[in-house]
């Protein structure tokens, strides 16, 4: 029997991406993501790069990320392209960021955590979302004589049309640039959770861009890097699903392309959290090729793929792929 072609549709078109941070060692975790996206790059006969999201530079520990490529080598996990370094990649967030200025979408902020507090407080609202204060908007228009701290993105509420609340951008200029294709609630197709959709507006507020500490922000830097690189199918932890429709609200502001998204189950530690480092994630173990064998079994497990029946990881792989490839034909 020869092998299935690559799924129709997608061909040489596909480029999927792993993007780990560098903030410790792969681990049971982040290896379910890796081997997802590796496997579901090749079932689509497509390409897999890496992208090393080092942005957030005072968390990253030195060196981590040769421990990273080092450990999916082990797997078997090998990039098609040289990988990306975000930290290296400053000039294009700031393009992304002029661009986003330039359209009025972008503002700066002088309000330090505590200036937030206050003025939510003042709203009747001070309800943290994971730890993340709903920015109240002070600095929409106009820093009111304080020094600019950092830049936020203007999300554009739903009811927009209705109330023309839209501070310095006029719903003129709004239909001219296409605002309602980023005002809230923004809805997608996750290939493994279904219909998904967000008011980013009302659940998020006004992200950050560019941190007060001059950091450039995630979202950002992933929406750029993502157009970058070219990335048609995005495949990634469920722990970042709560992300996507910031980034499409980003990606859609500065006219770049949606990528498809599915993201993957966590492996759970002990404690039925999501396992990280914080409860007791250990490195993976790749000092051997059983070793490494057993890491991506139990991986593959989690994704709902056979037990491998060889002792060879990339005879292993190749049987996976065939798996996934039946499983994810559709997409
Ligand atoms: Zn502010």
């Amino acid at each position: 029997m020869s092998a299935p072609g690559p799924l129709q549709g997608a061909g040489a078109t596909y480029r999927g991406r792993f993007a780990p941070s560098p903030t410790g060692p792969l681990h049971a975790g982040s290896l379910v993501a890796a081997l997802a996206s590796w496997l579901d790059a090749r079932a689509h006969g497509g390409q897999w790069l890496m992208r090393i999201e080092d942005v957030d530079t005072p968390r990253c520990v030195p060196g981590i990320d040769q421990t990273i490529l080092q450990q999916l080598a082990a797997c078997g996990l090998h990039p098609d392209e040289r990988p990306e370094w975000q930290s290296q990649r400053n000039t294009h967030y700031q393009r992304a960021l002029d661009q986003l200025i330039a359209s009025e979408l972008a503002y700066p902020c002088g309000c330090s955590r505590k200036d937030i507090e206050v003025a939510l407080a003042a709203q009747g609202s001070g309800k943290p979302r994971h730890g993340e204060l709903v920015y109240p908007g002070t600095c929409r228009n106009g820093l009111q004589g304080k020094p600019g701290r950092a830049w936020r993105f203007r999300t554009i509420p739903a009811d927009f049309q209705s109330n023309g609340s839209l501070g310095l951008l006029d719903i003129a200029q709004a239909a001219t640039k296409n605002i309602a294709s980023i005002s809230a609630p923004l809805h997608w197709i996750d290939r493994r959770l279904g219909p998904q959709s967000q008011d980013v507006a009302q659940a998020v507020g006004d992200l950050v861009l560019k941190r007060a500490d001059g950091l450039w922000a995630y979202q950002l830097a992933v929406v750029v890097d993502d157009a970058a690189q070219g990335i048609t199918h995005v495949v990634r932890g469920e722990d970042l699903a709560d992300n996507t429709a910031r980034q499409i609200a980003l990606q859609r502001a500065l006219g770049l392309p949606t990528p498809l998204y599915l993201h993957t189950p966590l492996a759970l530690g002990p404690d039925g959290e999501k396992l990280s480092k914080q409860n007791g994630a250990t490195a993976l173990n790749t000092a051997t090729a059983p070793a490494a064998l057993q890491e991506l079994q139990a991986a593959a497990s989690l994704l709902d793929l056979p037990a491998a029946t060889d002792a060879n990881i990339s005879v292993c792989l190749a049987q996976w792929t065939l798996a996934w490839r039946t499983r994810h034909a559709s997409e």
